[in-house]
């Protein structure tokens, strides 16, 4: 399945000059979505994976349907001061700015094979910092999976001691 065909770009947003791939007409589609985390499936079986683990939001779009097609738990990665527990926090720089992500300090046993899912790879802050934290809780990163990556920014070259699938490419 040509998976581009669903993805809608939005030109100027959220600024000028930024092409926004919009997920939400792929997510609308069953057999689109479907077929998108059968690939995830399929890729994270062969990497034995215990648990899954995605940024907000667009990670949990992604990575909860794969979890629970492999029947593993899924760990939220979210902003600070969204998390009820104990936390572990990373900074990491954002386009606009700096900002961090937290995760639960029980969310993950040591030695547990974490795959982290996000929608999109662009200049690789965000999974950077979603490894960071996996890896501080003694996970093991056994797979990274994106719906997209956007070549041109080469947010591949931050993780590249990483095994990494991208469904599409921009
Ligand atoms: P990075 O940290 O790799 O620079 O940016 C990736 C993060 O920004 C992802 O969590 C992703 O959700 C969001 N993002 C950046 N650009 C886009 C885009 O064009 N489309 C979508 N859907 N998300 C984006």
């Amino acid at each position: 399945m040509d998976l581009k065909q669903y993805i809608t770009i939005v030109e100027d947003w959220p600024k000028p000059g930024i092409k926004f791939k919009d997920i939400t007409t792929l997510m609308d589609n069953g057999e689109a979505y479907k077929y998108a985390t059968d690939q995830i499936v399929e890729y994270a079986l062969e990497k034995k994976i215990d648990l899954v683990v995605g940024p907000e939001a667009r990670g949990f779009i992604i990575g909860c349907p794969v979890a629970y097609s492999l029947g593993v738990g899924f760990a939220p990665v979210r902003k600070e001061g969204k998390l009820p527990r104990e936390t572990v926090k990373v900074n990491y720089g954002l386009e606009y700015g700096k900002d961090v992500l937290t995760i639960h300090k029980d969310a993950i046993k040591p030695g547990q094979r974490v795959l982290i899912t996000d929608d999109l790879l662009a200049t690789g802050g965000t999974i950077d910092a979603t490894i960071q934290l996996v890896e501080e809780l003694g996970g093991v990163v056994a797979g990274i999976a994106f719906l997209i990556e956007l070549t041109y920014l080469d947010g591949r070259k931050k993780i590249d001691n990483y095994d990494i699938l991208t469904l599409m490419q921009y």
